[in-house]
């Protein structure tokens, strides 16, 4: 397939690779040339937007937020043919997901919202989780190139609804995060090694992806994060805007969620006192030094 790829960064970067390893050829679009070189590198073709939208059998975009997807597929719309499928994968706010599908539906397109899960290494590694929103169309149309890029795809519902799981999915993550650190933080001051608490902890009832898997203290989880200075992973930052995305969704849908809120609050003081750019785990330092 000729597939237009747009946005070459972090994540976009070893996704776009992964589907010229898959045999397609992929139209690399950013507006960075230093992604775009990074992209050719890796076997795509550099290309303008028109360049890589004419004749294009699919679009993928992996952009910051929604304002970029919108403006992105404007431009998109007009420049591809309409039967290309299009594939937009960056986490944005669902009402932007639903307003770009609506826009595609109206001008002829099939289109899915298909935010992922997984992070640089499952980007470059193919291994990432689509959660996808659109019709059971566009979804049967998508699924093939999501394949090349993914190893778990899920059709979580019509428009917007993979913008919704992952909102929900990372504020319950954050939720988990913040608890796992107080427990250790309190095990701590009740003189419990991290260790035996892990020990414990993680083949008891409190026991969670952020504990076992993520865990946010150095030694029990050698691969975590805490056993390399808190290096993402996954940002704080990316936390914080994930939990923005949550809590824009959650007014909206008039559902209360207090410990989001409560989650949303922390990662905001985080980053603000210089931790962006840390992996999110790096809480446990600020619940210990309680501020
Ligand atoms: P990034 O900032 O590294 O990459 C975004 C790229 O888009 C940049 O190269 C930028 O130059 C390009 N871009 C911006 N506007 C453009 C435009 N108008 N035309 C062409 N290119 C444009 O971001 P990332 O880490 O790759 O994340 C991309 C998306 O994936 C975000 O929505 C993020 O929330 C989501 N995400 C990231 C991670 C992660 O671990 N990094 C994990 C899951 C989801």
């Amino acid at each position: 397939m000729k597939i237009a790829f747009v946005g070459l960064g972090n994540m976009g970067s070893g996704m776009a690779a992964n589907l010229v390893k898959a045999g397609h050829t992929v139209h690399a679009v950013d507006l960075n040339p230093d992604a775009v070189a990074q992209a050719v590198a890796s076997g795509a073709i550099a290309a303008t937007l028109p360049q890589a939208c004419d004749s294009a059998q699919a679009v993928v975009t992996m952009l910051p937020a929604g304002k970029h997807v919108l403006a992105v597929h404007e431009d998109v719309r007009r420049l591809t043919p309409t039967d290309a499928i299009l594939i937009d994968c960056s986490t944005i706010d669902i009402e932007s997901a639903r307003q770009a599908i609506a826009l595609a539906a109206e001008a002829g397109f099939a289109m899915v919202d298909a935010p992922v899960s997984g992070g640089v290494a499952a980007a470059a590694g193919g291994t990432l989780t689509f959660m996808v929103g659109g019709t059971d169309d566009a979804f049967d149309h998508a699924r093939p190139i999501l394949e090349a890029m993914g190893k778990t795809i899920v059709h979580a519902g019509g428009s917007g609804a993979g913008q919704a799981a992952k909102v929900c999915n990372n504020m319950l993550l954050a939720i988990t995060m913040v608890g796992t650190c107080e427990a250790f933080a309190l095990a701590e001051k009740l003189g419990l090694k991290d260790q035996v608490f892990f020990d414990i902890a993680s083949k008891a009832s409190g026991q969670s992806w952020s504990m076992t898997s993520y865990c946010p203290v150095p030694g029990p989880v050698p691969a975590s994060p805490a056993n390399r200075d808190y290096q993402p992973g996954f940002a704080a930052g990316l936390m914080l805007k994930d939990l923005t995305l949550a809590m824009q969704a959650a007014a909206q849908a008039n559902a209360d969620t207090p410990l989001g809120a409560k989650a949303h609050a922390l990662y905001d003081a985080l980053c603000a006192q210089g931790h962006a750019g840390q992996d999110f785990s790096y809480m446990m330092e600020r619940i210990r030094r309680g501020a």
